[in-house]
C-alpha cells in the first residue's frame, strides 16, 4: 500500500473506532466511489505519438459535488490519488463546504514538455474524463504543476465536448465545472491570496484561544510560494512578528522580525532570498543572517508554519522542534509518526484540512459566483472566507477542547478533532 493511502486509512480507522462507526461505513470510506484510469495519447512536437497515464480518484459526494485538483507529476500513482481524494472530502466536510471529496493527476514530468504538449495534453485529459466530471457531478481544480492556464485549456475542452448535450443559455455555467480559471474567464478575485490568508486567520483565532498577543508571538515559515507569502503577508499584516522564511534554496532569519512584502520585492530583484533581510522598508545586510531549511524548522519560534512540501517534519527530527504551535499550510507536512512524538511534546499541529482550507472555500465561492452568473467583489470573497474559516476553526476547536480521549486514555490531536468532525458529517449524510 502506498505511504499516503496507508496513512489516510489509518487516520479514518482512528477515527472510526472512536465514533463507533458501522465497520460497512467505513470500508466504503477506505474506497473511493470511483476510480478512473485512463490512457492518454498525445501529440508530442516532433510528430510522435506519446502514451500517459491519468486517474480521477472520486472518494464520496455525500455533503455535495466531488472536489479537487489535478495535478501533473512524475510521482503521479493510482494510490496517490485516491488518498488525496479521501483527504480532500474530510477537507471539505471541516470546511463546511458542500461539497464532497476527488483528486485527478498524469504521471508527467511537465518539465519536460512544451507549452503546446501540455496544452495538447491537459485538453485530452479532459476528453477522457468529461463524461465523469460537471458542476454538479465532479469538480476539478488546479494542484501541483497546473495553473489558471491549464485551467482555462480545460474549460474550454469540457465546454466543447458539451455543446450539441447543453441549451446554448446553460453554455455559461459549464464554466462551474473547473475552478481555479484566470479572472476573466470566470475565476474569482481573491483566490490567489486565499490560502495564505485563510491560514493567518486560523492563527489569529489560534493565538486567541490561547491566549496569545499577536505583537511578540514569533513566526516562522518554510516555503515563500504563493501559500507561504500569503501568509507570511496576513500573519504581518495582524501584528505577528514573522522571523523567518525560506525557499527551495534556503532562508532568511531576522531576529526583530521581517517585511514579509520588501522581502518578496527584495527575493524578485536578487533572484534569490538569500541576504532579504528586510525590516520595516530597508533591506540591509546586518539585519540578519542566512539559515537553512532544516534550520528554518528548529528554530525557537512560537509558530511553526510549513508551506512548502509534504512530510519536512519527520520521526528525525520531531524531537527537534521547539515550537509550541504548527500550523499545517502545505498538504501532509508532519508524518503519522512526527505526529506522535509531536503530541506527547505537547505541540499542537492545526492540520492540514483545517488550516490551508481557504483555497477549496474560495473556489467553492467562484463555483458559485458562475452558476448565479455574478461576480463579487474582492471585499465581499474575503469577508465570506473570513467567516468560513473562523466556524470551522470554532467548531475543531470545541471537539479538540472538549477533551475527548483515545482508547488508551490519552487526549485527541486537533487532526484527530478535525476528523471527527469531518468523518461524523459525511457519515450523517451518507444515512449513518
Ligand atoms: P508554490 O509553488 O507557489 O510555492 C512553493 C514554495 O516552496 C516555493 O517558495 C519554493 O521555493 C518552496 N520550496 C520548494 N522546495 C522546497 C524545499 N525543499 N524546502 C523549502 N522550500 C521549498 O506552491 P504553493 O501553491 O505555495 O503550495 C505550497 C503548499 O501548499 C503545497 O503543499 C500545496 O499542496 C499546498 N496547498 C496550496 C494551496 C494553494 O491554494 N496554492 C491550497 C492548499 C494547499
Amino acid at each position: 500500500m502506498n505511504n499516503s493511502y496507508k496513512a489516510a486509512v489509518e487516520q479514518l480507522e482512528d477515527v472510526a473506532k472512536l465514533l463507533q462507526l458501522d465497520r460497512k461505513v467505513v470500508k466504503r470510506l477506505e474506497q473511493p466511489d470511483r476510480i478512473i484510469r485512463k490512457k492518454l495519447s498525445v501529440k508530442m512536437d516532433n510528430g510522435k505519438v506519446r502514451e500517459f497515464v491519468a486517474f480521477r480518484s472520486q472518494h464520496n459526494n455525500a455533503l455535495g459535488p466531488y472536489k479537487g485538483g489535478i495535478r501533473f507529476h512524475p510521482q503521479v500513482s493510482e494510490a496517490e490519488v485516491k488518498a488525496l481524494s479521501m483527504w480532500m472530502t474530510w477537507k471539505c466536510a471541516v470546511a463546511g463546504i458542500p461539497y464532497g471529496g476527488a483528486k485527478g493527476g498524469i504521471t508527467v514530468d511537465p518539465k519536460e514538455l512544451s507549452q503546446g504538449e501540455l496544452e495538447r495534453l491537459s485538453r485530452a485529459y479532459v476528453r477522457a474524463i468529461a463524461p465523469f466530471i460537471g458542476y454538479r457531478l465532479d469538480v476539478p481544480a488546479p494542484d501541483v504543476n497546473t495553473n489558471p492556464l491549464v485551467m482555462k485549456w480545460m474549460t474550454d475542452e469540457y465546454i466543447k465536448s458539451q455543446k450539441s448535450k447543453v441549451k446554448s443559455q446553460k453554455l455559461n455555467q459549464l464554466r462551474a465545472t473547473f475552478t481555479g480559471k484566470p479572472i476573466e474567464d470566470g475565476g474569482s478575485l481573491g483566490r490567489t491570496e486565499a490560502t495564505g490568508m485563510g491560514g493567518a486567520i486560523i492563527l489569529q483565532q489560534v493565538a486567541k484561544s490561547l491566549k496569545l498577543k499577536a505583537k511578540g508571538t514569533t513566526v516562522a515559515v518554510q516555503g515563500f510560494g504563493n501559500v507561504g507569502y500569503w501568509f507570511s503577508y496576513f500573519a504581518h499584516k495582524a501584528g505577528f512578528k514573522v522571523v523567518a522564511v525560506s525557499d527551495s534554496k534556503g532562508g532568511v532569519y531576522v531576529e526583530e522580525g521581517l517585511n514579509p512584502e520588501k522581502t518578496l520585492e527584495c527575493k524578485e530583484e536578487k533572484g534569490t532570498i538569500s541576504g532579504c533581510y528586510c525590516v520595516g522598508s530597508v533591506c540591509d545586510l546586518r539585519h540578519g543572517r542566512p539559515i537553512s531549511n532544516e534550520e528554518l524548522l528548529q528554530l525557537p519560534v512560537d509558530i511553526l508554519v510549513p508551506a512548502a512540501l509534504e512530510a519536512v517534519v519527520t520521526h528525525k527530527n520531531a524531537a527537534k522542534i521547539r515550537a509550541k504551535i504548527i500550523i499545517e499550510m502545505a498538504n501532509g507536512p508532519v508524518t503519522p509518526e512526527a505526529d506522535k512524538i509531536l503530541a506527547s511534546r505537547g505541540i499542537i499541529s492545526v492540520p492540514d484540512v483545517l488550516a490551508n482550507a481557504g483555497g477549496v472555500t474560495t473556489s467553492y465561492f467562484e463555483w458559485k459566483q458562475n452558476l448565479t452568473n455574478k461576480k463579487w467583489n474582492k471585499e465581499k470573497v474575503l469577508g465570506e472566507l473570513t467567516r468560513t474559516m473562523q466556524k470551522a476553526f470554532a467548531r475543531v476547536w470545541n471537539i479538540y477542547k472538549n477533551k475527548l480521549k483515545t482508547r488508551d486514555q490519552k487526549p485527541i490531536t486537533m487532526r484527530m478533532a478535525a476528523y471527527l468532525l469531518a468523518v461524523e458529517r459525511v457519515a450523517r449524510a451518507m444515512g449513518n
